[in-house]
């Protein structure tokens, strides 16, 4: 018998044409055919899908899944077929200054910049590194290198939503919207000052755009400290999600750092099988 509580996902961006799989990054991206195929696992698996605005009345089986998706691709409008056929509600997590500024995620522009030069394991290896370094010295190093308009999004694959996609989006009752981040700075290399920016200017954004007022949060990275948790209660955070994997013990869902320092398990795992739903399998069969 499994512990009272839910498991979270963590998914990014889809695409619904085969051809993208090979010009996107295998551990952000999978098919909308992939999800539905992730879905049907945990289904078959008897899981049940918890509505993110009840989770504090999960009834706690166990066996049941929130599903995330981080980042604000414009590309999580596909799920939408999938979450219709199934009635899924899920959470979905931005980032300000994608959305406003309309440019593409330094990862992104890497990527597809250096995918083209070497292998995978080449690429995935050199922005394990970067990460390490302030965003803006990341971005200002690939302007160097790829060009001033290399940030621009020239179709859309990789781009994020525009406020008004993001407004219509919002707007679909099976989706909820939470708060990623100002600018996806890791939360854990900034100075209070800067993770109160981080937090505040996103809420303050979203709660703008979707006229209502968001207690969740994802951590950029999934990156949190002690700090970063208490500026989240502050400003009114109820619900913070990490990407440590596990259960979220029901248990424990009264206490206020345990509820914003939640479980989450990031799928496609970056591995060497990069088989998103046989992953998903494994997982369901290890939480029989
Ligand atoms: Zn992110």
């Amino acid at each position: 018998m499994s512990e009272p509580g839910f498991h979270t996902l963590l998914f990014h961006a889809l695409y619904k044409d085969e051809s993208h799989r090979e010009m996107t990054h295998p551990f952000l991206y999978i098919s909308l055919e992939e999800l539905e195929g992730c879905i049907k696992v945990l289904l078959d698996n008897g899981y049940t899908f918890l509505d993110p605005a009840e989770l504090g009345s999960c009834n706690g089986s166990g066996k049941d899944i929130l599903l995330t998706f981080d980042d604000g691709y414009y590309d999580n409008y596909h799920a939408l077929e999938v979450l219709e056929k199934y009635s899924i509600r899920a959470l979905f997590f931005y980032v300000k200054q994608q959305i406003v500024e309309q440019k593409l995620f330094w990862w992104e522009v890497y990527f597809r910049n250096r995918i083209t030069e070497t292998s995978f394991r080449d690429v995935y290896e050199e922005m394990q590194e970067l990460k390490k370094l302030p965003r803006a010295r990341i971005e200002s190093m690939l302007k160097e290198r790829y060009g001033e308009d290399c940030f621009e999004p020239d179709d859309d694959l990789n781009r994020p939503m525009t406020v008004d996609e993001l407004k219509r989006f919002a707007a679909h009752p099976l989706v909820e919207i939470g708060v990623h981040s100002a600018s996806h700075e890791i939360l854990t290399n900034c100075t209070r000052e800067e993770v109160l920016h981080e937090m505040e200017g996103c809420k303050r954004f979203l709660e703008e755009v979707t006229e209502g007022s968001i207690p969740f949060i994802s951590y950029p990275n999934g990156d949190f400290n002690d700090e970063v948790l208490a500026v989240a209660g502050d400003l009114g955070f109820e619900w913070g999600f990490t990407t440590l994997p596990g259960l979220n013990r029901r248990k424990r869902l009264g206490e206020r750092s345990y509820r914003l320092s939640l479980r989450r398990n990031v799928f496609p795992v970056p591995n060497d099988d990069n088989n998103v739903v046989r992953q998903v399998e494994i997982f369901a069969e290890q939480n029989r």
